[in-house]
């Protein structure tokens, strides 16, 4: 089965499936515009701004606004835009409700893996200390244990999550620096960035494992976080780290998962994730700027469901399927030769590699890049492109990455066809 995205085509088939529910809706008085015509429910205000649409043949990258939200979540959305709430009482039971689907003790939806990230810290700055979130983050200077411990192969740009709250990070490297820095006391959380893992030799210099982490800081009484954010599919791993005894969870809420690019899930043990929730929004602790609406909480949890509506099976087979047309669409063209990788842990789906000797193509990578890019569709490659390996993807400079699973249906043909061009010049 293929899974449903936000084609128009599908889009007037959900219409027609949800004919009496749009019914209903229709007396409402903002969808006075949706009246008569299901073509016409909104203005396309990427037109009207001159914003260029693109085709996503990268991934659930950010900046290119990572994943559109299936139809069933946008309609989910646009429902629960139509009603206020009490948001207390939509944070509470949204929370208990994603707590049980996904096996947990406790759930907060936040404002994206970041925001999740923040709270973690927040809350474990707070269970450490014993403190008031408004504490948080001036009083972190005087607080007796503010530091996260963190091996060195796992720093990145989202330390930056947690020195927001206030805490501060202690880098460990070997067996010996992790137990000395718990024996300190002064650690309030561990962070293990979970895509960093060592792969084939790839990446990561990571000495510790998750299960010897884990026990070290439990050892001590200290939380363990892990960040997980890009890393569902598979869809096991929405509990898999939370089972594997991880005190805190964060996913993003907008990457596989495919809700709001704004939401992201902390889930974990529900002493910590009651925490987090007393940090978050609309309450006025560091949470208070992460603000979550309830378009976002209901997006996110629509998201959810529709995530476990579908097996392992039927999510990948698609993405291999647009894999095999594009790969299929490469056959014959002098020295272009292809692979379809499946990274190990962050985004963990089927990417089709598109090698070729730009000798006898006559074309760079980064004239193909470029002439994808400008063309019309605007066609984005995965950023691993012309790339050393990383991130389980072994590009090269004459590799083409394409990240299938963020297309939308029929796009595989046209990036194949856009593709085959480049490589042939025609
Ligand atoms: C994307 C990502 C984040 C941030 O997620 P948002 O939902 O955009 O806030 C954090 N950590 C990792 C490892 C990520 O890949």
């Amino acid at each position: 089965m293929s899974l449903p995205s936000v084609s128009s085509l599908s889009r007037r088939k959900f219409f027609r499936l949800t004919s009496s529910l749009a019914a209903t809706l229709s007396a409402a008085p903002l969808m006075h515009a949706a009246q008569g015509s299901t073509e016409t429910a909104g203005e396309d205000y990427y037109a009207k701004l001159g914003v260029t649409k693109i085709i996503n043949a990268a991934g659930t990258y950010t900046t290119l606004t990572a994943a559109c939200m299936p139809p069933q979540v946008v309609e989910a959305v646009r429902v629960a835009a139509l009603h206020p709430v009490r948001l207390a009482d939509l944070q509470q039971k949204s929370g208990a409700y994603l707590a049980q689907r996904l096996r947990c003790e406790g759930a907060v939806v936040t404002s994206g893996a970041c925001g999740a990230i923040t709270l973690a810290t927040a809350a474990c700055l707070q269970h450490a200390n014993n403190c008031d979130p408004l504490d948080l983050p001036q009083k972190a200077d005087t607080m007796k244990k503010r530091q996260v411990i963190v091996q060195k192969a796992h720093r990145y740009g989202y330390d930056h999550a947690m020195f927001l709250a206030g805490a501060r990070v202690t880098e460990v490297v070997t067996m010996d620096d992790y137990k000395r820095a718990c024996d300190a006391g002064d650690g309030v959380m561990t962070n293990f960035f979970n895509a960093a893992e060592d792969e084939d030799g790839i990446a990561g210099t990571a000495q510790i494992g998750r299960e010897d982490w884990l026990r070290v800081a439990h050892d001590h009484g200290i939380p363990c976080h892990i960040d997980a954010a890009a890393d569902m599919p598979p869809i096991s791993n929405l509990w898999k780290y939370t089972g594997m005894g991880f005190d805190l969870v964060s996913f993003s809420g907008g990457k596989g998962i495919r809700g709001p690019q704004n939401a992201g899930l902390l889930l974990g043990r529900k002493e910590l994730t009651d925490l987090a929730y007393q940090n978050n929004n609309p309450n006025e602790g560091v949470g208070r700027g992460m603000k979550v609406a309830k378009e976002q909480i209901v997006g996110m949890v629509a998201a959810i469901d529709w995530v476990l509506s579908h097996t392992e099976e039927q999510m990948q087979g698609d993405y291999q399927k647009r894999a095999d047309l594009i790969a299929g669409m490469m056959k014959g063209i002098p020295s272009v030769t292809t692979l379809t990788v499946t990274p190990r842990i962050a985004n963990h789906v089927p990417h089709l590699l598109i090698r070729f000797d730009p000798a006898v193509t006559g074309m760079t990578t980064k004239q193909i890049v470029d002439k994808l890019r400008s063309g019309t569709p605007s066609i984005e490659l995965n950023p691993n492109t012309g790339h050393k390996p990383n991130q389980g993807i072994p590009s090269d400079a004459n590799t083409l990455v394409v990240g299938v699973w963020m297309l939308q249906p029929g796009e595989d043909e046209i990036v194949g066809q856009k593709i085959r061009a480049a490589l042939t010049k025609a």
